[in-house]
């Protein structure tokens, strides 16, 4: 089912995150979402093939080549959610404000997700240029992602 584990954790009765019901369009946008629920995190969220791939990031994005950073890979989410902010009620899952720290188009320069590695060049307003995607297997699990800025070339 489409966005079957998305939807199994989420009561649409009491939070305002989209359902999910637009399919097939793959525009190249990307979101992140700064969501304070129990821990403090970054979302970022990549349309990709009618969903939005998303990874959490418990450290601020970073801005410098020098940083990696932790993204473990969750369930996809409807594109819809590329636009949501608000404030997940108390109980329920992810409960916490959610606000959109970054937003903007993002291209794949190299790279498959199925192979565990992209390469991306963004252009948010903080996210800019190429950064790397890259899968480990961190504790031995398969969801364990790094992502970091690519070196600027001189
Ligand atoms: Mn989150």
């Amino acid at each position: 089912m489409f966005l079957k584990e998305y939807k199994s954790k989420r009561n649409f009765i009491k939070t305002s995150e989209p359902k999910g019901s637009i399919k097939n369009k793959n525009r190249s946008i990307f979101v992140v979402h700064k969501h304070n629920a129990q821990n403090l995190h970054w979302d970022l969220r990549l349309a990709m093939n009618g969903v939005l791939k998303s990874w959490a990031i418990p450290k601020k994005p970073p801005m410098k080549s020098n940083l990696k950073r932790l993204a473990i890979m969750v369930e996809d989410h409807p594109l819809e959610y590329a636009k949501f902010h608000g404030t997940i009620p108390k109980g329920e899952y992810g409960a916490g404000k959610v606000e959109i720290w970054d937003k903007g188009k993002y291209q794949i320069e190299e790279g498959t997700l199925e192979k565990g590695h992209l390469q991306i060049g963004f252009s948010g307003d903080k996210l800019k240029e190429k950064y790397h995607l890259i899968r480990t297997n961190f504790k031995g699990t398969q969801n364990s992602w790094l992502f970091f800025k690519a070196k600027a070339k001189s």
